[in-house]
């Protein structure tokens, strides 16, 4: 069995980004990968500006202090553009607007009093004081988001901060997915005897939604080489990647494996995990051509779901976010106490469903049987134990969080 730490090296390794990039407005990037650096073409703020409604002055006008009185020489609103301040003036001035030139500083108008005219300042300002510099945020020409960033909302909002309404991105990934088991029943169904629902089904499509993949779900296919076949050799030939659950151990019933080997190539692997040990890689030819450029990825989960879900996001994730372009795929784990004791040691690296409790220590989730599926839910994320290890409550150990594997 590889250990963990192989099987996601081995997986990352073969995962180039796919090719094929396209433009789209900023405003539906969410999600996307970046193909090319965002370069700023200017400072932001373009000028200097107010951070407080107030007065803007000159310090060295300020001949008596936090008593000066000067007259108000003009008005300037955000999106106006002022004249030099007239030297020994005020100029009255909103957040946001430019500050003329001539002053360095604002002083807030908490810290004034006005008659209209004149404004008495209360306040000695440091130079500099309440200006946002031109090119505080940003200087033009500088890089703001590097190629193989996965855009978030603050990232869109900064793109658009240097007036980028379009970005180059690559093109969505896309993946085929199927379920075996003639056991499985699409909720609406009716259940008969020997029968469970398809639960994978609505787990691992949201898993692939939320990660921006463009899927082709074919649904439940029958226990049977010639179906198995058939559906590889189908969905192999407009995708990057076909996933598969179920049908990957080595019992009469699981037909994956040989499907994949008559139509590609595979390198089954048991991985020294708990849950989840079955999981294949491997490739599928397309369109029956021989050349390794013309074969979509494949990927066989386990049909147990919480070792579906575990294989899935331990590797599926990080392997699809590579092919995406992403750059940094692994997630940030955090170090807690726990606050449980397990003291029988697994000599598999163990993933166990626990919680954060309120006192920032965690919680075991009391069944971590891979087919009770409650646990995924109960829990804000896994336990990474490393094989032969047993815990003592107090010992602090390494805690990979939902919100880190399911972005
Ligand atoms: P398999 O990997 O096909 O040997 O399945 C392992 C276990 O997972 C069996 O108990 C299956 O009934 C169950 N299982 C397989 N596929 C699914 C699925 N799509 N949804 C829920 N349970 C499943
Ligand atoms: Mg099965």
């Amino acid at each position: 069995m590889l250990a963990t730490a192989d099987a996601l090296a081995t997986l990352l390794a073969a995962a180039s980004p796919i090719s094929g990039t396209e433009s789209i407005p900023t405003l539906q990037a969410l999600n996307r990968v970046l193909c090319a650096d965002v370069t700023s073409p200017l400072d932001v703020p373009p000028m200097n500006t107010s951070a407080m409604d107030g007065y803007a002055i000159r310090t060295t006008d300020l001949t008596h202090g936090a008593h000066s009185t000067l007259p108000v020489s003009q008005r300037i609103p955000a999106g106006h553009a002022p004249t030099p301040l007239t030297p020994g003036s005020a100029a009255r001035i909103f957040t946001g607007a430019t500050v003329p030139a001539g002053a360095d500083a604002i002083v807030m108008q908490e810290q004034t009093a006005s008659t209209g005219d004149e404004v008495t300042i209360q306040h000695t300002p440091q130079p500099g004081e309440w200006i946002t510099a031109q090119g505080a945020d940003i200087r033009s020409g500088s890089v703001i988001l590097p190629a193989g960033t996965r855009l978030t909302p603050q990232a869109l909002g900064l793109a658009a901060s240097v007036g980028c309404a379009a970005l180059e991105v690559h093109r969505r990934v896309k993946v085929a997915v199927f379920f075996t088991g003639d056991e499985l029943t699409m909720p609406g169904e009716p259940l008969k005897p020997g029968a469970i629902y398809n639960s994978n089904r609505f787990t691992l499509r949201a898993l692939l939604d939320k990660l921006g993949c463009e899927v082709t779900d074919y649904g439940i296919v029958a226990d049977r080489l010639d179906a198995t076949r058939a559906t590889l050799r189908e969905a192999a030939q407009a995708h990057d990647l076909i996933l598969t659950c179920g049908g990957v151990s080595v019992g009469e019933e699981d037909h994956v494996k040989p499907a994949v080997e008559a139509e590609g190539r595979l390198s089954m692997w048991q991985i020294a995990m708990k849950p989840g040990k079955p999981l294949a890689f491997g490739a599928v030819r397309r369109g029956g051509t021989a050349s390794a450029s013309a074969e979509t990825f494949f990927i066989g989960l386990p049909g147990n779901p919480v070792s579906s879900f575990a294989t899935f996001v331990l590797f599926v994730r990080p392997f699809l976010l590579r092919l995406a372009g992403v750059q940094t795929v692994a997630p940030r784990a955090l170090s807690l106490r726990a606050d449980f004791t397990q003291s029988k040691a697994d000599r598999r690296n163990e993933f166990l469903r626990a919680r954060i409790n309120a006192q920032g220590g965690l919680d075991l989730f009391p069944n971590q049987s891979s087919a009770v599926l409650t646990s995924t839910v109960w829990g804000d994320g896994l336990i990474d134990n490393p094989p032969n290890h047993a815990i003592s409550a107090g010992e602090t150990v390494r805690f990979i969080p939902f919100s880190e594997l399911l972005n």
